[in-house]
C-alpha cells in the first residue's frame, strides 16, 4: 500500500445505512478515496479479518465503527479495530448509543430468540431451533459468534476518541468531520478534543427548526397516522412527541420539517447524562390536565390519562440511547443482566 492516510469502515450490530451515508457524500467521495487507503471497509471492498490482524498496531489511520455491540463477534472487532487505529470514531447512533438495536434491552435474550425463531408468523420452524455457538456435522464444528444477554454501546467495551451521531449521520455533517480530521493527519491541524462529539451543533433540535413555537399545553398525544399536523406549528403543541426539546442539533431538524416528530437520532446536547429523562422531564412540564384548587387524587387521575395516551414511552424516550442510558437495560426475572454478557 502507499503512504496514504488508512481508512477503515466496520459494521456491527446496524442496518447498513451508516455505509450508504458515507457513500452518499456525493462527490466527496472521489475526494476520499483520493486521500485515504481503504485498509478494511467490508461493505464495498473484500477485506478479511486477517488483512486486519496482519497490520502493525496503529496502522489504521481512522476508524469509523458503526453498529452496537450485539454478539462476540462485534466485541472481538471492536477490540481489534481499537487496537489496530490511532483514531476510532463512534459511527452513528447504534456505536454511539446502541440504537433501535438495544432496544432488546428491554427484554431478555430468550424473549428476543423466541420472537425471531419461535413465534414468528412467517416462520417454518416445527422444532424450535435456535442458533448454537457451536454445532458438530460430519465435516467438522461450525461456529457462530455468541448472542449476548446486553446490546452495549461501542465505548462500553473499548476507549473511544470521537462520537459521530445520527440515524445515519447526515451526508454534509460527515463530509465536514472527515475534513477536519484529514486536515489535522495531513497538515496538522489540531483536531477536536478527544472524547468529542462531532458533527453536532451543541444546541437543540428545536433550534434548528422553523416551525412556530407557543405556549406548550398538552392534553392529548397522537401518533403521527393520528392526525394531520398544522405545517406551521410546532409538533409538540399539537401532541405528536417531538424529542427536538431533548436532542441534539446537526440534522437541520429534518424530520420535523417534514410533519415528522423529532426521534432523537443525534443523542443527548451536552451535559444531559440521561437523552429519555431529559425529554420525560420536558414532557411532565407542558402536560396541560387539571385546574388550580383540583383534589389531587383528580388531578392524578387527570395527568395519567394524558400520560396514558403516549404508545410506547420506553421505545418512544429511548428509542436510540437506551444502551448509553443510566437504566442501560431492563431487570427481567429480577436481574438486571448487567454482568451478564
Ligand atoms: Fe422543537 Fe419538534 Fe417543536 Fe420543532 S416541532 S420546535 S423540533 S419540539
Amino acid at each position: 500500500m502507499s503512504e496514504k492516510p488508512k481508512l477503515a469502515m466496520y459494521w456491527g450490530a446496524a442496518c447498513g445505512g451508516c455505509e450508504i451515508s458515507v457513500l452518499n457524500i456525493h462527490e466527496h467521495i472521489l475526494t476520499v478515496d483520493e486521500i485515504f487507503d481503504i485498509a478494511f471497509f467490508p461493505c464495498i471492498a473484500d477485506f478479511k479479518v486477517h488483512h486486519v490482524e496482519s497490520y502493525d498496531d496503529g496502522y489504521i489511520d481512522v476508524c469509523l465503527f458503526n453498529g452496537a455491540i450485539r454478539n462476540s463477534e462485534n466485541e472481538e472487532m471492536a477490540h481489534l479495530l481499537r487496537k489496530k487505529s490511532k483514531v476510532l470514531v463512534a459511527f452513528g447512533s447504534c456505536a454511539y448509543e446502541g440504537c433501535i438495536p438495544a432496544l432488546s434491552n428491554l427484554t431478555s435474550k430468550e424473549a428476543t430468540f423466541n420472537t425471531v425463531y419461535g413465534e414468528n408468523a412467517s416462520l417454518d420452524n416445527p422444532d424450535g431451533i435456535v442458533p448454537l455457538t457451536e454445532v458438530d456435522v460430519a465435516e467438522g464444528t461450525l461456529t457462530l459468534p455468541e448472542f449476548y444477554h446486553t446490546v452495549k454501546s461501542l465505548d462500553q467495551v473499548v476507549d473511544v476518541d470521537y462520537y459521530l451521531p445520527g440515524c445515519p449521520p447526515e451526508s454534509h455533517q460527515i463530509w465536514a468531520v472527515l475534513q477536519v480530521v484529514v486536515a489535522g493527519l495531513l497538515e496538522g491541524a489540531p483536531l477536536p478534543p478527544a472524547g468529542s462529539v462531532v458533527g453536532v451543533t451543541n444546541v437543540a433540535v428545536c433550534e434548528e427548526c422553523d416551525r412556530v413555537k407557543n405556549e406548550k399545553n398538552i392534553e392529548k398525544f397522537y401518533r403521527p397516522y393520528q392526525i394531520i399536523p398544522d405545517p406551521e406549528q410546532c409538533l409538540l403543541e399539537q401532541g405528536i412527541v417531538c424529542m427536538g426539546l431533548a436532542t441534539n442539533g446537526g440534522c437541520g431538524a429534518l424530520c420535523p420539517q417534514v410533519g415528522m416528530g423529532c426521534r432523537g437520532c443525534y443523542g443527548p446536547l451536552p451535559g444531559v447524562e440521561d437523552q429519555g429523562a431529559k425529554m420525560l422531564s420536558a414532557v411532565a412540564s407542558v402536560i396541560g390536565a387539571g385546574e388550580v384548587g383540583m383534589e389531587e387524587a383528580e388531578l392524578e387521575e387527570k395527568i395519567q390519562a394524558v400520560v396514558d395516551t403516549i404508545a410506547d414511552p420506553a421505545g418512544t424516550f429511548y428509542r436510540f440511547s437506551m444502551a448509553h442510558s443510566m437504566l442501560q437495560r431492563a431487570k427481567v426475572n429480577g436481574s438486571n443482566g448487567k454482568g451478564e454478557a
